[in-house]
Order: C-alpha cells, then structure tokens, then sequence
C-alpha cells in the first residue's frame, strides 16, 4: 500500500472527548470516525485489524468444532415474547416497527433465534452436540456508551451457541469453548486474565469471563495473593472471618437525639461511633415491591447478588417519598428496628454487637442495636462487595485487586432458552429431552481496543504483530530522490512478494513527519532509506517498541523482517 493513496486521516491534536488512550489514539491515528454516539465507523487501518482479530477467533472457533453461520440482525417481538426477555430485556433494546405495525428487535444477543432455529432442524441425538457461531453487528441502547469502541451501542460479537444432549455434554463443550478462547487471547499477545463471572439469576450455573488486564478498564477483579481464585467483583463471594466477630456483651438499646445527622460519616464524628459498628440500610424496589438491605456501615451493597438472590428481573433504589411514605423516615435516618418491610441482611451483620443505626424518625438513630433482639432478617444473606483484604473464599489467603477490560464471556445457560423455546430432541431410548445450552461471546471490536489500551507509548499505537495492520512500513527520507526511492521501492515490493504486509511512505513529506505518523498508526517494524546508509548499501531497521535503530545490508531485509514478524509471535 502506499501511503500517498491511502486513507488514514491522523489527527494532531486529541479529541476532546476521548478520556481514555485506546479512544484517543484510533481516533488520531485514523482508526475509526464516530458517526454519533456509541456508532463508528471502521477507517481502512482499523478494519485491517478488525478482520485480523475476526481471523484469529474464527479459526479458533473451527479448530473447536464451530460453523460459522450469519443469523439475521432485525428479529421479530414474538420470538422475544416466547423467551420472556421483551419485557425484561428494557430500554438496552433497540426496537423498531414495520409498516405492518410489527415490533422488531435489533439484535443485542442470538439466544433466541439460535434456539428456534435448532429446534426445528435438529431432532436427534445423533445431530448433537452442535457448536454454531456467527460474527456480526450487536446493537444494545447502552446507558452510556463511552470510550469509543469500549462501550459501543452498535459493535462486533462473535457468539458462539453449543446445544448438547445432557450436562455431561455441555461440561465438554464448555470446556473446548474454555480452551479456545485461551487460545484466542494468547495469539492476540494480550495479557489477560480468566476469572469467574456472575452467571445471573438462574444461579448454580458456571460462567467466566476473559478480562483484558488494563488501569482503564470498567471492571474490577479480585484475586487471592495465595490460590488462584480470581473473580469478577460483581461475583466475588464474601465470607465471614471468624476474627472479627465482637465478644462484648449485649447492651440496653438507646434512641439518641441526632438533629441533621443523616451520614454514616456524621455518627461517626459526633458520637464517636466506627462505621464498622453500624449499618446501614438502603431501600430498593424488586418488581415494585419496596424491600430494605442492610450492611455494615463501612461496607458497598452489591446490587447483582441481591438481585441474583430476590430472582427479580428490575431492582433499583427507592425514591425519597415512597420511602417516607412507608418508613416514616428519610434516608438518612432509617434502619432496621420497626421496619415496615422485608429485611435483607449481609451475613458479616451476625458478627456485629451492640451497633448504631437509624431509628425510622427523622433525627433520631438507636445505640446498642442487635440482630435478632431488636429485628429479625427474611435472610441473611451475602450481599456486599468483595474488597482488598478480604479473606479469599477458597483458602486463607487474602484478596487483591486489578481493573479489567471483559472481552469475552462464556457461561452455561442450562435449559433456561431451550425451556422456553421449546428445543427438544429424541434421546436414544427414544424419550424427548431438552437441549442444555450454553453461550460464548467475544467482543471483537471491543478487543482491537483493550489491545491498544495495553500497547501503546508517547508516540502512539504499538500493536501486537498478530493484529498489526500492517507488519513493515517502509520510509524513503526523501522520496524525491530517485536513489531513495528506487530503494524504498525494491525493499517494499521484495517484502509483498514474501507475503509481509507493507505500506511504502511515498509521501512528499518531510522525514519527521513520516516518522510520527508511523510511530501513531503503530506499524511493528520501520525501515528507512536515507542518503547516508545507502552509500553502503544499508538501511535503518526500527522496531516499534524499541528506541534503538539498527543498520542491515539491503539484501538482508527480507529475512530479518521475517525473524522479527514470526519469531516474536
Ligand atoms: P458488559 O458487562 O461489559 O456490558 P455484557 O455482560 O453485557 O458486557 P455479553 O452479553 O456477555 O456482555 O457480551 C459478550 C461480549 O461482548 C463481552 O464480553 C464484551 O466483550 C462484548 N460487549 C458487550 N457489550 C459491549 C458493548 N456495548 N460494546 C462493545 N463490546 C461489548
Ligand atoms: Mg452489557
């Protein structure tokens, strides 16, 4: 390719609203163009990578036992409707209506297309297990989509469904899926993490995710200093530690007089009183039914475990009026003695005595509150979130933490859309039974970003020679010298007839502007012909990630290009 010809608008200055380096860099380096929010559009340098990372993840995929299908993007209401997930699925779903006046979906995710379409075609055991994946366009009304292809509302998924006859099968396939996309994010030279994931409400079943380890990243991982446990915060189990457990004896409650205390923060710096030795109570609303959470002061509620454990498909916080409305009390003075409503408890809460809370009166909070004399929990359950120095779950080690970027997700989904879908096959006794299913996604477009969050410098893009978009540019100082040029132009078309993929700068720029612009879009290897060199039949060789510039004979181009491409992967 030359570089005169093709279409990579740089940028010098960075975006303003770009806040993370992954963003600004494709933007600037003319990766990608946002359309409008959430929507981009993949520049020719970025669809180079793109496709590479398609290629490495369908090979994968094939060498698993996936085909490769296209499902549509537009999916009709009624196939939702049968699933359940219309309604549930909420304002993430781009709806549309044709001129019939029939409700469409664009497509967020397969399951259900996938599912009714294997019901019809697959009857027997004998076509099971069936591994069909395609790679295609998602579109989810994300809240806030943000980071450029991070969080996009349109974006790439690979999405891969196994159907197998029994739990034994899905383990399998599972696993295969598990393996694969080991193999995936290890080609991709990223440095990643697996750690389990929150498989939602249907609970019991298993799910990991594939986190890209970045500063950046929107998720948090929690992982043992001494085992190899490692979660997803929204999953980490807390336990209870036996240590903490407070001996004193249990003392007379006492209401006291808090005028405009309505803070943890406020009890502690007018009473004294830790956060540890009080709680606090948040009130939420599950499919409309106002309940009360209740957790150490010092502590974070985690919503997924709540809503894991109530199995309701909305929970959000309560508004000030219902809560008053029901309490009698405003936020900051609630708690849980007298409390009109169902009271959720964090397990660490049976390890307190005699703690502080609010009294359901405004201005008022008790002293010497204690589970179980004072109020009684519809469970105790664990609902915080997991933090640093937590004691793992698994051993006696304790937690530590990392941000993660999630490229991809497998998870077991059982029987929950072949239940409802209604894909069944006869068994070899010749009994119907229900498909046990199980999904598998990767973000693609998601990925070519988590790459440049992990690669990159002051200068710009590094990538990963398995994704670069191009391998080699090749950069004449002067290309109006003929000499240079000639050159320039033997090395480039040697390189092609190897199968590197080059770019040749035949711009007529000067050298510190070719440097930069190759530095910025990331190209592993530079080779320059300037005046100097050429005298001795040399060029410059510069490696990406590397300041220091080497001088090799012409002649040896070709075979030290290819020692660095395939021997560094
Ligand atoms: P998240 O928690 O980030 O919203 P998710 O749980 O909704 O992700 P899945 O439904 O499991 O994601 O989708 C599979 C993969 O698709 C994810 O692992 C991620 O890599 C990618 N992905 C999901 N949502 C987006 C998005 N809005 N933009 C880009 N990639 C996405
Ligand atoms: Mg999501």
């Amino acid at each position: 390719m030359k570089a005169s010809e093709l279409f990579f608008p740089t940028l010098r200055e960075v975006p303003s609203e770009a806040e993370i380096i992954s963003h600004q860099l494709l933007l600037r380096a003319g990766f990608i163009r946002k359309t409008t929010a959430g929507v981009y559009t993949y520049l020719p340098l970025g669809y180079k990578v793109i496709k590479k990372i398609m290629n490495i993840v369908r090979e994968e995929m094939d060498r698993a036992g996936g085909q490769e299908v296209l499902m549509p993007i537009i999916q009709p209401a009624e196939l939702w409707k049968k699933s359940g997930r219309w309604d549930v699925y909420g304002d993430e779903m781009f709806r549309l209506v044709d001129r019939h006046n029939r409700d469409f979906a664009l497509g967020p995710t397969h399951e259900e297309i996938i599912t009714t379409l294997v019901d019809a075609d697959v009857q027997s055991y004998r076509d099971l297990p069936l591994l069909i994946y395609q790679i295609q366009n998602k579109y989810r009304d994300e809240i806030r989509p943000r980071f450029g292809l991070m969080r996009g509302r349109e974006f790439i998924m690979k999405d891969l469904y196994s159907f197998d006859p029994d739990d034994e099968g899905l383990d399998i396939s599972y696993h295969k899926m598990y393996e694969a996309y080991n193999r995936i994010f290890q080609r991709l030279s990223l440095q990643y993490r697996v750690v389990e994931a929150d498989s939602g409400a249907i609970g019991g079943n298993e799910s990991h995710e594939f986190m890209v380890l970045a500063e950046n990243g929107e998720a948090e991982i929690v992982y043992c200093d001494t085992c190899d446990y490692a979660a997803n915060v929204e999953k980490a189990v807390c336990t209870i530690d036996d240590q903490e457990s407070v001996q004193d004896d249990i003392l007379q409650i006492e209401k006291i007089h808090t005028p405009g205390q309505r803070t943890i923060q406020d009890i502690v710096d007018v009473f004294g009183i830790p956060s540890r030795r009080q709680v606090k109570t948040l009130m939420y609303f599950a499919d409309g039914e106002l309940l009360a959470a209740v957790l150490r002061g010092d502590r974070e509620l985690n919503e997924i475990k709540l809503k894991n454990y109530l199995g309701c498909n909305q929970l959000f916080m309560a508004d000030q009026e219902s809560v008053m409305a029901v309490c009698g009390a405003g936020f900051g003075s609630l708690g849980p003695v007298g409390m009109k409503v169902k009271i959720y408890v964090d397990l660490e809460v049976t390890q307190m005595k005699n703690f502080a809370c609010g009294a359901n009166e405004n201005d008022y909070h008790y002293t010497n509150v204690n589970l179980g004399r004072d109020f009684a929990a519809e469970k105790i359950i664990d609902i915080r979130t997991a933090v640093v120095g937590d004691e793992c779950p698994h051993c006696s080690g304790h937690l530590q933490s990392v941000r993660g970027i999630e490229v991809g997700h497998i998870f077991k989904l059982g029987l929950k859309y072949s239940q409802a879908l209604e894909a069944k096959f006869i068994d070899q006794k010749g009994k119907e039974q229900l498909m046990v299913m199980g999904c598998y996604g990767i973000g693609v477009s998601r990925t070519m970003a988590a790459a440049v969050e992990q690669n990159s410098d002051a200068n710009g893009i590094i990538w990963p020679i398995p994704i670069a978009p191009y391998h080699v540019i090749v950069v004449p100082v002067n290309a109006k010298k003929e000499d240079q040029m000639n050159t320039a132009q033997a090395v480039y078309e040697g390189l092609l007839s190897n199968g590197i993929e080059a770019i040749i700068d035949d711009r007529d720029e000067r050298a510190g502007v070719k440097f930069k612009d190759a530095d910025l879009i990331g190209i592993p290897v530079r080779i320059t012909v300037g005046p100097k060199a050429l005298e001795q039949n040399q060029v410059e060789l510069k490696k990406r990630w590397e300041n220091n510039i080497e001088l090799i004979a012409v002649e040896k181009v070709i075979s030290e290009v290819k020692a660095i491409i395939y021997g560094r992967e």
